[in-house]
């Protein structure tokens, strides 16, 4: 046999190692699940590359996966006949190279066990789980590629180092043996691991084939793919552990929407709407949670393509008859077929979640302060579906007033006058800030409902979608909003002071006009139609754009006391005045003044 040699594992391997067997061992059971979904993976890379050449297959065409159990020597043996490791593989994949999601997994890592090791899964350090039970494991690989003499043995404690050798193997494929140390000797016990590999590994599309010491032989799982039974035939149980199994989630799924599609096409698809949001939901870089099939082959993870980004939550799997077997994530981009599955699913998903607005409203409640916002970009990204997705919309409204309960669009319009064409929203980033604006006083007065919007990209996606159903979007802040309401009458002495005021305040308004909208308040300023208010502007900085200074409109309330008291001033002291009422139009917005400090010595001078 040839010599072996040692290799040392890298730094952040060293550290997930440590992490594995100091911290992780509450959720140690969990090995048993990567282990197995490693092999599954690993006939999954056969049987696709078998598609160009079938002779990976010869002599060995029955893919499964065996579990033997020896509660004598204290070992566990995971074997394989998938695609196998070649030694450049095995230091590449488990070995000197640390693999790219080892480091997010530790940054990650939040001190919840379960979670933290449901992530071990998802970041793809699954295979390192197996020294949480181990004091030794040797892996035996041959790869598919490669001669029976060829092949190659790993062994590692989990220390800093590993040893490899040339061996020779008989079979293709990768085995695995795990010496369990003396706390973990459970898992060699026939009944432990039949209970673990049902409850894990159900879901696993070959045969599991558990070998006891004596005894027969038994196949654990049925590896029929459950997205291709009938719904009929599921039971809501099997479809909460299958959605456990392929997203990693603790959680049961709110929704899945299961369908068979037929006739030009076909395609089936299994997809599941989660009750609580990803850790990385916000990336809108990262994979997305489609399985890929053809003909009842695994093609690829992460098939981003088949769902609109805002739907990014999502997680299923889709398995279609007509797609080429050998696509490429490039082929799959502006592949028709693809576009065609994509739409049908995206309106699959958005009548469901319409159906459960109406009919499971706390569900939909659960989901819509988990996804609300990402479904909010739904607008902007696919446009053919913008009112729809705009059905599904929950806002805080003047209507429900002080309690939780949001509006649809819809709800609003029911309300409205048969006659009305609009429907109003104020946006600030406190619902205080949006629900008491100065702007909305005369609606209030009127009864005219308004949203309260305060989600950061509220006034994006209002700007984007303009109307609904035929009724305009107005947002309260800007001018042009009622041709409906009486013109204040000014007399010419209102005007003089008006105009003075326009030179008070010369550099930092376009126009001083007598208000029509303003009750309770002083003065409020109105942006220009064209001109993006403050959470837009802040949304398009970050994105590079940068702004001119603003001219708002200033409008005054002629009727309000301190306008009274305006109208007695003269010289400097209206322009100081003129000043602290702007001011105050700028909190009211729920902005800061330029300078703060001054406003407050002017306070204090106009309240002595
Ligand atoms: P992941 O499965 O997410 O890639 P793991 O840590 O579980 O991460 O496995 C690391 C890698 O080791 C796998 O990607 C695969 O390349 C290789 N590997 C592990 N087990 C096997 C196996 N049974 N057969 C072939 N390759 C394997
Ligand atoms: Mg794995």
């Amino acid at each position: 046999m040839a010599r072996s040699k040692t290799k040392s594992f890298q730094t952040e391997t060293k550290q997930l190692l440590q992490l594995m067997i100091h911290s992780l061992y509450s959720n140690k059971e969990i090995f048993l699940r990567e282990l197995v979904s490693n092999s599954s993976d690993a006939l999954d890379k056969l049987r696709f590359n078998a598609i160009e050449d079938n002779k990976l297959l010869e002599g060995d065409a029955e893919l499964k996966i065996n579990i033997n159990l020896n509660s004598q020597n204290n070992t566990v043996t995971i074997s394989d006949n998938g695609i196998g490791m070649t030694e450049e593989e095995i230091i590449e994949n488990i070995g000197t190279i640390a693999k790219s999601g080892t480091a997010q997994f530790l940054s990650e890592m939040t001190g919840d066990k379960k979670k933290d090791s449901n992530l071990i899964g998802q970041f793809g350090v699954g295979f390192y789980s197996v020294f949480m039970v181990a004091e030794k494991v040797s892996v035996h690989s041959r790869s598919a590629l490669a001669k029976a003499e060829d092949a190659v043995m790993w062994e590692s404690s989990g220390e800093d180092t590993y040893q490899l050798s040339n061996i020779p193997k008989e079979d293709r494929g990768t085995k695995i043996t795990i010496h369990l140390n003396e706390d973990n000797k459970e898992f060699s016990e026939l009944m432990r691991v039949k209970f673990l590999l049902q409850k894990y590994s159900q879901y696993i599309n070959f045969p599991l084939i558990l070998n006891p010491e004596e005894g027969e032989s038994e196949t654990i799982n049925d590896s029929e793919a459950i997205w291709l039974k009938s719904k009929r035939s599921v039971k809501d149980d099997e479809y909460k552990e299958f959605y456990k199994f392929i997203s990693y989630d603790s959680n049961d799924p709110l929704k899945w929407i299961h369908n068979k599609v037929e006739g030009k096409q076909e395609y089936s698809s299994l997809l599941f709407i989660p009750e609580k949001s990803p850790y990385d939901l916000w990336n809108r870089d990262t994979p997305r949670g489609i399985k890929l099939f053809i003909q009842r082959v695994f093609i690829m993870d992460d098939a981003a393509h088949f769902l609109p980004l805002y739907l990014r939550f999502i997680k299923g799997v889709v398995d279609s008859s007509d797609l080429p077997l050998n696509v490429s994530r490039e082929i799959l981009q502006d592949h028709p077929l693809v576009d065609s599955i994509k739409k049908g699913l995206t309106k699959r998903v958005l009548d469901t979640l319409k159906k459960m607005q109406k009919d499971q409203p706390e569900d939909y409640q659960t989901f819509w302060k988990e996804f609300g916002l990402v479904i909010k970009e739904g607008p902007a990204e696919d446009y053919e579906n913008a009112e729809s997705i705009a059905e599904l919309f929950l806002f805080a409204s003047t209507a429900n007033d002080g309690s939780n309960v949001e509006t649809t669009l819809d709800q609003y319009i029911e309300r409205m006058n048969a006659d009305d064409e609009k429907i109003y929203y104020s946006i600030a980033d406190t619902y205080e800030a949006a629900a008491n604006s100065p702007h909305i006083e005369h609606l209030k007065a009127n009864d005219t409902e308004v949203l309260i919007l305060t989600d950061r990209i509220d006034e994006w996606l209002m700007t984007t979608l303009m109307q609904y159903k035929g009724k305009s979007l107005i947002n309260i802040a800007k001018e042009e909003l009622d041709e409906s309401a009486k013109k204040p009458r000014v007399t010419k002495e209102k005007q003089e002071v008006i105009d003075k005021m326009k030179k008070s305040l010369d550099s930092r308004v376009s126009d001083v006009i007598p208000s029509s909208r303003l009750v309770d308040s002083a003065a409020c300023l109105v942006l220009s139609k064209d001109e993006p208010g403050a959470q837009l502007k802040r949304i398009l900085e970050a994105s590079g754009q940068t702004f001119e200074e603003s001219k708002p409109v200033f409008e005054v309330n002629l009727k309000h006391k301190l306008i009274k008291k305006l109208s007695s001033m003269s010289g400097k002291e209206f322009t100081n005045f003129s000043q602290f009422l702007f001011d105050y139009a700028v909190i009211a917005e729920g902005g800061s003044p330029k300078d703060p400090a001054k406003y407050l010595r002017q306070l204090d001078k106009y309240l002595g």
